[in-house]
């Protein structure tokens, strides 16, 4: 995946061209690439990258994973595995190749018709589940509930009234293809396009189910259980393989993704297993040492500040973090301490601290024995 190309950078356009423009852009640069055209090597690369490119922007839904998500919510889960095209069919594609090159030819036996009748799976869902902090550190179950294409009721899919059942095509008898001979700017071309009367299937619906107008598909709620794993992150997802929409002429359902938006905590701060915490201590504690109570996410833990601890010194507290993901271990809490000098003193403080600074009088630390005799020669 790494070093993928911009869909919009592959086909020329910008972020807002219309679905007119890229399918333009598209149908130029797959022209301009197409293995049995053009020969040259890196030619074939080009022409899978335009197509896999198209695949996403010419589909509004993907499109808008991708605007969202980048590579990785256009082809799902954590953005690691490669481009399927398999599991999208081809869909939008078939029609334009067969308008390009013709039916048959390069593509032996290719049937527009067959192609159409053939079992497809759903498209795929997200849905973004808020999780508590807590939540995505210890992992919860969550029900979740959205809008997903389903069979028709009252036609079971079909798209047919009553059983009324399909007839044969009359415009194209069928075969779910038309010709048509047309100007190009290669010449004449006789070129077959997908019916337009049957979506390519051959066969129309005597009458239409009023439910759902013919489409034999209707929006339902759907509900589902997801497990959240313990140490997930902020815009991580996980797949809810078949809870998508409906498949088309029998094929499966597509997959949920369900993608985790963390809300921050006000006390601590995580990267990955990581947690910190901020520790203000003041200079008595600093210099003496004491044992003080921070919290964890696993419950409140007694710190020893040990004597002569510095403002910017971290502490370690093993095993304290949130669950490294897929692993039976535990990540760090880092306490990060900061000394405050106070801003205001009782008369008492006062006294107490002149007290001090006299007792520390000719007792120079040797750093700043040093950076006295720094400034000294800076001087001289
Ligand atoms: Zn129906
Ligand atoms: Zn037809």
């Amino acid at each position: 995946m790494a070093g993928k190309r911009d869909y919009y950078d592959v086909l020329g356009v910008s972020k807002d061209a219309s679905q007119k423009e890229i399918k333009q852009a598209y149908r130029q640069l797959a022209k301009k690439y197409h293995p049995d055209l053009n020969k040259e090597p890196g030619a074939e690369e080009k022409y899978k990258e335009v197509t896999e490119a198209y695949e996403v922007l010419g589909d509004e839904k993907k499109r808008q994973q991708y605007d969202q998500f980048g590579h990785a919510g256009a082809n799902g889960g954590f953005g690691g595995g490669s481009y399927q095209y398999s599991s999208q069919g081809f869909s939008g594609f078939d029609d334009i190749f067969s308008q390009f090159f013709g039916g048959g030819g390069g593509f032996g036996g290719y049937s527009s018709g067959r192609q159409a009748n053939a079992p497809r799976q759903g498209d795929d869902l997200q849905y973004t589940l808020d999780l508590k902090f807590e939540e995505a550190i210890f992992g919860t179950e969550e029900t979740i509930r959205y809008k997903r294409e389903e069979a028709c009721h009252s036609c079971e899919g079909t798209g047919a009234k009553g059983g009324s059942g399909k007839e044969t095509c009359s415009q194209c008898h069928g075969q779910g293809i038309v010709q048509q001979v047309r100007n190009t700017p290669f010449g004449q071309m006789a070129t077959q396009t997908t019916c337009p009367n049957c979506q390519g299937t051959g066969e129309v619906i005597v009458e239409k189910c009023t439910s759902c107008g013919g489409s034999g598909r209707e929006e339902k709620n759907h509900t589902v259980k997801v497990k959240v794993p313990a140490g997930v992150e902020d815009g991580q997802s996980i797949r809810l393989s078949r809870q998508g929409n409906a498949g088309y002429n029998g094929g499966p359902n597509g997959d949920l993704y369900v993608v985790f938006s963390v809300q921050p905590s006000d006390i601590y701060n995580r990267k990955g297993a990581q947690i910190s915490i901020e520790l203000p201590i003041n200079f008595a504690q600093a210099a003496l040492g004491d044992e003080v109570e921070v919290p964890t996410v696993h419950g409140k833990v007694k710190l020893k500040v040990p004597a002569g601890t510095q403002s910017g010194d971290v502490i370690r507290l093993r095993g304290k973090g949130a669950p490294i993901l897929n692993r039976d271990q535990m990540g760090d809490q880092l306490v990060h301490v900061r000394v405050v000098t106070p801003k205001s003193l009782n008369e008492k403080q006062k006294e107490a601290l002149r007290a001090y600074a006299k007792a520390s009088g000719d007792n120079v630390t040797e750093a700043e024995k040093n950076f006295f005799d720094k400034l000294r020669d800076a001087f001289s």
